[in-house]
């Protein structure tokens, strides 16, 4: 692994120089000092991080940190009540956090990229110690009583100010702070009986599980490579699927003929926990609505969503509710060809699409009608043209202009550093490093992170951000350069987003900079952005062959991979708001005294929004998002919706996606803002208008009259 590692560093090395740039860029590249009369002239500072180089010192570094922030609040903690500011209490408790968090980033950033083990190490559980501290904040009575002196002053803020402060006290607020000592302690009671049963939950989850034993002809259709991975083949006629290890799950229901076959892996893995699980759900609802009534609120829902774009549990239910009854003509129709071909394969002209149906006749009809050479695409995603290719249109639409620097320390050979300026003004905005392949022990997806945030320091000068891009694309092989699959280049581009939304920030608190914004919204631009690589004028501005650089993405191609996308969304998006109803469903407000049974809830939810299910199941106890991301699932949806809907102004735009006055107004009134205003005010700037589900419904072939037409509960067929 080491020898391969080193290897890729060598090859990788030559990709990264692209031709064009050579000759002047192996000469010298840039520093950050190159920079910093611009940034003086802009009254911005730009910070290079410190990184500590030894495990010790990452373990000092954030326990200096958390003990600088300890002191500052007991700082804020000891002051005299009567003279509590603004400056003093709120403000105060933004730039201590913010300088907390920035050590407690680079430990992260180390955990996730080092490549010494025992430094990674010690970034984990500098991280861990980190959050345990963090958790503790909210809890310290002596600050809540300044911020509560300060608040008592009923000051007179505006904008910005205001909201940091309104969503101070309402956090403190949040954890109990705002009660009676006594009722307080029976909130934290309720609240560590709660945190018991979500880890019984989730060990429940993790411990389930679900073998079932087939014999080869019970799994006719699944490919050779199936039965030949490691622990399938169990016994002379005998293979054993696991219910619970997705992969195989999925395989079986997307290729498995026989339908027997498909429902009993189906029904193993809805009844995977249920006999441990829906006992622990039927006392955790209770108690998050108990502890939601306690704290002031009608449910949990409404608690949950209160700090999202949602705002209230009626408000995600709307949303969902609207997009369910405007999705059901696509719905309809998708079902409809489905039901087509189960009834031409079974014979049986009544056929009828079930729960564990649907992913084997999307399957097929993806396979009968829409198959695009995946592999083969590769060779017009090489990787340098790729990021070029982004780069480009990114720097042109949005107004910036990114250079590349010498970064003054380097974790690894290959790493990159970029100075992102505006192009206009010459200003510099923040850095961001790029780590873009694979190495033993480094983080394993597609992540930007934070390293350094933005801010208004006290002396008036911006602190510039910089962030990191953690990829894994695949490393150059003998003689080629790194090929990235088409969704590859959609990662890319959509991760890429949220560097932009980090460092493009004109947020004065820590806490609002960048994408520090709700969590049902932080995803929508960059979802947005995905888009671009869908577009046949975006692609042949970098898509080519590698080999033969004139060849450029076939026409009929790109139409193809876009039908594809649509043929089965119906069904994607449908089970998803089945998921998102009975999420919000199970934390609702609840008739006083009554008993909970999550399964009553969930199962005739499920069949009224998607699919017939087996009675025994009770998939609800296999939810894993019901622990943290409880009353939240609506989230991936609502930020889709909104993504298509802030797509409409670049497609409505004179140059579509390379529109520089929509880039422009995205930069501006998305990004630049982060958190600092209600993130819902700045959508509808950049949209011109109030929000709306069309855009989605359109995107995913649900023509502008069907909705309204066919407009309703969801007809008898769905159930
Ligand atoms: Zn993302």
């Amino acid at each position: 692994m080491k020898n391969l590692t080193r290897s890729l560093t060598v090859l990788s090395t030559a990709i990264f120089f692209p031709i064009s740039l050579s000759p002047a860029f192996a000469a010298e590249l840039k520093s950050v000092d190159d920079f910093r009369p611009a940034a003086d002239k802009a009254n911005a500072i730009l910070t290079i991080p410190e990184w500590p180089q030894t495990p010790d010192a990452v373990t000092k570094s954030v326990k200096d940190a958390i003990a600088l922030a300890n002191k500052r609040l007991d700082e804020v903690g000891a002051q005299d009540l009567k003279k509590v500011t603004f400056k003093s209490t709120i403000v105060a408790l933004d730039d201590l956090a913010y300088d907390a968090t920035t050590a407690a980033y680079t430990a992260g950033l180390i955990k996730q990229t080092n490549k010494d083990a025992a430094m990674r190490k010690a970034g984990e559980v500098a991280v861990k110690d980190f959050e345990d501290w963090a958790v503790g904040v909210d809890y310290r009575e002596d600050v809540y009583k300044a911020v509560k002196a300060f608040a008592d002053t009923k000051p007179n803020l505006s904008g910005e100010d205001k909201k940091l402060f309104d969503e101070t006290v309402r956090d403190y607020r949040r954890a109990g702070l705002a009660l009676a000592p006594d009722k307080r302690k029976e909130v934290e009671e309720l609240r560590k009986q709660l945190a018991k049963l979500g880890t019984e939950f989730e060990s429940n989850v993790v411990d389930a599980k679900g073998p079932v034993v087939f014999t080869k002809a019970e799994l006719d259709g699944l490919p050779e490579s199936f039965f030949a991975s490691p622990g399938i083949k169990t016994g002379d006629d005998a293979y054993t699927v696991l219910a619970n290890v997705t992969w195989q799950y999925v395989a079986v229901e997307d290729n498995a003929k026989n339908e027997a076959t498909r429902k009993k892996l189906y029904v193993a893995r809805d009844t995977l926990a249920k006999d441990t699980n829906v006992s622990v759900l039927n006392q955790m609802l209770p108690l998050r609505n108990n502890i939601a009534q306690r704290l002031g609120y009608k449910s949990w829902d409404d608690y949950q969503t209160e700090i999202k774009m949602a705002k209230s549990g009626a408000g995600a239910k709307k949303y969902i509710g609207d997009l369910v009854t405007g999705i059901q003509p696509k719905f309809s129709a998708e079902l409809a060809e489905l039901q087509k071909m189960k009834a031409a394969e079974t014979g049986d002209p009544k056929a009828t699409i079930n729960t564990w149906d649907f992913r084997y006749y999307d399957n097929q009809l993806l396979k009968q009608k829409y198959t695009v050479d995946k592999e083969s695409l590769r060779n017009f995603f090489p990787y340098q043209k790729v990021v070029d290719g982004m780069f480009n249109i990114y720097q042109n639409i949005f107004g910036l202009k990114f250079t590349q620097i010498e970064p003054p320390y380097k974790w690894i050979d290959d790493l990159q550093l970029y100075m992102v300026t505006d192009s206009t003004t010459d200003e510099p905005l923040g850095m961001f490093y790029l780590d873009m392949f694979p190495r033993e022990g480094k983080f394993n997806h597609f992540a930007q992170f934070g390293i350094i945030g933005g801010k208004l320091l006290a002396n008036g000068k911006y602190q510039r951000p910089t962030v990191a891009l953690l990829c894994n694309f695949p490393p150059p092989g003998p003689g080629k350069p790194s090929l990235m699959s088409h969704d590859e280049v959609e990662v890319l581009f959509h991760e890429f987003g949220h560097c932009l939304h980090s460092i493009v920030t004109r947020a004065h608190y820590g806490r609002f900079a960048g994408s520090n914004v709700p969590g049902d919204f932080v995803e929508a631009p960059s979802q947005m952005l995905q888009n671009w690589v869908w577009n046949k004028d975006v692609l042949d501005t970098f898509a080519a062959d590698y080999r033969d650089p004139s060849k450029k993405i076939p026409a009929d191609i790109v139409q193809k991979m876009n039908d594809a996308k649509l043929a089965t969304v119906g069904m994607f998006y449908r089970r998803q708001f089945a998921l998102a109803s009975v999420d919000l469903a199970l934390h609702d407000v609840h008739p006083e005294g009554a008993p909970y049974d999550c399964v009553a809830i969930s199962n005739p939810l499920w069949e009224k929004i998607f699919l017939p299910i087996d009675p025994s199941t009770a998939f609800v106890a296999y939810f894993g998002h019901l622990n943290g991301y409880d009353a939240g699932y609506y989230g991936y949806a609502w930020a889709d919706a909104i993504a298509a809907d802030m797509a409409t102004v670049f497609e409505k735009a004179k140059n579509k996606y390379f529109d520089r006055e929509a880039g422009m107004k995205l930069r501006n009134e998305i990004y630049a803002q982060g958190d600092s205003r209600d993130v819902a005010l700045s959508v509808e700037k950049f949209l011109g208008r109030k929000q709306s589900v069309e855009p989605f419904l359109k995107k995913i072939g649900v023509k502008p009259t069907d909705s309204k037409e066919k407009a309703g509960p969801p007809p008898p067929e769905a159930r």
